[in-house]
């Protein structure tokens, strides 16, 4: 483990925000937190826990020790179909879709192209194209900073709700995940739930995990600008849920609104649609703007601070709120 001072966080975040960190570790082993951890000088200073920083705003420089998960390692468990895996918090999610398609080891296909770390995977619960971390998780295991112990979390334990899970609620900044496990299949059952995936795939002959991996790829390069050419934090906002009375009333008002029914009986709006009609969908606030082909993706097109993508983010939220009456949660994880 190096511990170095005063570190740019530039090329750590997908925003590209010109950020820098008092103190920078980068984690390779499981005992390298606890050293960091019992180090006195760092042990009042704020932490952040860092995997491929694509779902974080930083609003200024950072005081306190970065904690960068670089662990690595993937550990496969054969059970007649079934692959139980143990993966390393700091392999790259992506990565590991990929690897597991090759090994014909099927569950997380419609993930593919999501960027960021396994170990962060469950925090926000991550999902795309009618599939999400929820439907493979096992478990999780890490350090947990309150009892000063490594645990083992069980799925149900890690309370995964849409882009949510207990690690931005209760156990917020309490837990570093080391590892996840995944149960997956040999057997292939592609999940084609999601409309725009099926449009795609509606003229293929036989629809197998690869063709579903190929086509939510295609589909998000289109629809989603590069971060490393364009850089950005994903969706800046979630789709706001509200009870399927006020999603009617709103319907009667905006026969246009787009919807999603959840199995809860609320409804789910998109996000995107209301920050289009409020006219905000390729424009630009200095060097901050919203991607001209999707309506909730905000671009670092310079070298913008985190508070000049929180201002124009704040200004979206406020007209949405003002047309819609509907409030935008912001889905990145401020520091
Ligand atoms: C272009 C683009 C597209 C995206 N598409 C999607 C999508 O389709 N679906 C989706 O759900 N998300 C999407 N995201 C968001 C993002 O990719 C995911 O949230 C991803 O899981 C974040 O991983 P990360 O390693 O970059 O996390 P970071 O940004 O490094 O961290 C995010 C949060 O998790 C915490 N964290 C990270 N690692 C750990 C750990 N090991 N232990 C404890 N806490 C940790 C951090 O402290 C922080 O609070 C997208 C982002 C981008 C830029």
């Amino acid at each position: 483990m190096t511990l170095l001072e005063d570190v740019s966080l530039q090329e750590f975040n997908t925003l590209s925000i010109p950020a820098r960190a008092a103190y920078f570790a980068e984690v390779v082993s499981a005992a390298d937190i606890e050293r960091i951890l019992a180090n006195p000088a760092l042990a009042t200073l704020p932490r952040l826990v860092l995997g491929g920083g694509s779902n974080i705003v930083l609003r200024g420089d950072f005081p306190g020790v970065v904690l960068h998960i670089a662990l690595r390692g993937i550990e496969v468990e054969e059970n007649g179909t079934q692959r139980l895996l143990k993966v390393a918090a700091g392999e790259n999610w992506d990565a590991l879709v990929r690897h597991c398609l090759a090994q014909g080891w099927y569950g997380i296909e419609n993930l593919i192209s999501i960027p960021g770390s396994a170990g962060a995977a469950p925090i926000q619960n991550i999902g795309a194209y009618g599939v999400e971390l929820a439907d493979v998780l096992v478990a999780v295991s890490g350090w947990d900073l309150n009892t000063q112990q490594w645990r083992r979390l069980s799925a149900e334990q890690c309370q995964l709700g849409y882009r949510t899970s207990v690690f931005k609620a209760a156990m917020q900044d309490r837990f570093i995940i080391t590892e996840i496990e995944l149960r997956l299949s040999t057997e292939a059952q592609p999940n084609v739930s999601y409309a725009a995936l099926n449009e795609v795939l509606s003229d293929s002959e036989s629809v197998t995990p690869e063709s579903v991996a190929e086509a939510v790829a295609a589909v998000r390069a289109s629809r989603l600008p590069d971060y490393r050419t364009e850089p950005n934090a994903g969706s800046f906002f979630k789709n706001p849920i509200v009870s399927a009375g006020r999603a009617s009333v709103l319907k009667q008002q905006f026969p246009q609104l787009v919807t999603w029914p959840m199995a809860d009986g609320r409804v789910k709006l998109a996000a995107a649609w209301l920050v289009e009609q409020c006219g905000w969908k390729g424009r630009r606030q200095g060097e901050v703007g919203i991607h001209p082909r999707q309506a909730i993706v905000l671009v670092n097109y310079g070298r913008a601070k985190g508070a000049e993508v929180l201002a124009l983010a704040e200004a979206i939220q406020h007209s949405v709120a003002e047309t819609f009456g509907v409030s935008l949660e912001i889905e990145p994880r401020l520091y």
